[in-house]
């Protein structure tokens, strides 16, 4: 079972990257090709009854596994990126964090009107930046098909802040 052995390699770092914060640092996948290939199938899997035409992945760490779930499934990849990054027509939206705000954009011609497109990241916290991205989505005029983290920590309500979409969410693990 995929989720035994993620969590059996997912570390917990206490305070990082501040004091309070328990970090589920998952660098240890990337060291296993075959753990990663089982995480990317079993999204599949999850995601198989869904149509999809396109993964977008959140900076930085949902580009890793999200161009792989892409390549997998035969479709483009998404880059949702910090502000300032992308070089060409974007568009951008700003959203709220613990402290502070954060913005992300998004290359216009990426999508396609009426796109249907995964969303994708690591980790599942507050649930604030998978909102935004889905908001850059539909901003850009394609829709949302659904939501698909590696980790979910649940304790935190970005699963029940997501369902307002009225889209699948689906984590690999939950916490
Ligand atoms: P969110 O609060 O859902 O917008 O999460 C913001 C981003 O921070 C996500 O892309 C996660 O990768 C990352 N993140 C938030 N909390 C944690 C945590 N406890 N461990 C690892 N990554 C986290």
């Amino acid at each position: 079972m995929v989720s035994f052995k993620l969590s059996s390699i997912i570390r917990d770092v206490p305070d990082f990257p501040k004091p309070g914060i328990l970090f589920k640092d998952i660098t240890p996948l990337y060291s296993n090709p075959a753990i990663l290939e089982e995480c990317v199938e079993e999204i599949r899997s999850q995601f198989k009854h869904v149509k999809l035409d396109a993964v977008a992945g959140i900076e930085a760490r949902g580009f890793l596994t999200g161009i792989l779930l892409a390549r997998a499934l035969q479709l483009p990849f998404i880059p949702i990126r910090k502000a300032g990054k992308l070089p060409g027509e974007k568009i951008s939206t700003t959203y709220d964090l613990e402290y502070g705000t954060a913005t992300i954009e998004m290359h216009v011609d990426c999508t396609s009107p009426g796109m249907q497109v995964l969303i994708h990241d690591d980790v599942l916290a507050t649930g604030g930046s998978a909102t935004a991205a889905a908001h850059l989505i539909k901003q850009n005029g394609a829709q949302v098909a659904g939501f698909s983290f590696l980790v979910s920590l649940s304790f935190l309500g970005g699963d029940q802040k997501l369902q307002s979409f009225g889209k699948p969410v689906h984590s690999l693990i939950s916490f």
